[in-house]
């Protein structure tokens, strides 16, 4: 992917950093969440799995934004057990192909980023919207960035556009009947519980607007 933009390395570096921060800090939660429709373990299978890139990332300087995305989705994937991990190890690493060699990067190209990750984790999951997944967090995610740079918003306000419809999708899972992945052989019982896959997209979500308000 050719492109210029302000995104860089750097980007990539505080928001895996700030996502292993509040993956930690919500950790109780999530595994909470899927105490309810699950089997209790992706608040630890998040931490875990981040906390580990956090360390990759630390051994690699010099690294453009593509190969940092790649080498977190590679950890992801080893190092995360259930449906989550290899699913969000998996669009990170297609992220970071998409990217490329790519040395910076601009909210168009992220925008092109989140739909490659939605794409790899459909083909490899199945799961559409309405299914009480992630995919219900990433699709309003993804449509609050569009709505925000095709209004001409500055990146921060766009991505603040997708964190409010990543949080709203979340919200939105409460109601639904499972479809996919543990929670679905609740059937009815999933009702009435929030997706715990859902509430931490809309976190990496956050954190990627928090990365851009970081911008030095
Ligand atoms: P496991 O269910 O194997 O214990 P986790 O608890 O780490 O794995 O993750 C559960 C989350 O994974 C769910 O809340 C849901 O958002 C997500 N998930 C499960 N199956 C799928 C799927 N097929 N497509 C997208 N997301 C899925
Ligand atoms: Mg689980």
């Amino acid at each position: 992917m050719a492109t210029e933009g302000s995104l860089d390395g750097a980007f990539v570096l505080r928001w895996v950093r700030g996502s292993a921060g509040s993956l930690r800090e919500q950790r109780d939660f999530l595994t909470q969440l899927d105490a309810a429709i699950g089997d209790a373990d992706h608040g630890v299978n998040m931490d875990r799995g981040f906390a580990q890139a956090v360390a990759k990332l630390d051994g690699s300087s010099d690294v453009g934004p593509g190969a940092l995305l790649e080498l977190v989705g590679t950890t992801l994937v080893l190092s995360v057990g259930g449906a989550a991990g290899p699913l969000y190890g998996s669009a990170l690493r297609e992220m970071g192909r998409t990217l490329g060699d790519a040395p910076t990067f601009d909210g168009e190209s992220l925008l092109t980023l989140l739909r490659a990750a939605l794409d790899e984790v459909q083909r490899l999951g199945a799961a559409t919207t309405g299914d009480k997944t992630m995919v219900d967090a990433l699709v309003p995610a993804i449509d609050g960035l569009e709505r925000g740079l095709r209004g001409g918003e500055p990146l921060r306000q766009a991505l603040a556009r997708a964190s409010e419809g990543a949080d709203g999708g979340a919200q939105a899972t409460i109601p639904m009947q499972a479809r996919k992945g543990r929670a679905s052989y609740l059937g009815p019982r999933s009702v009435g519980h929030q997706d715990p896959g859902a509430t931490s997209l809309a976190l990496l979500i956050a954190a990627l607007g928090a990365a851009a308000e970081a911008e030095p």
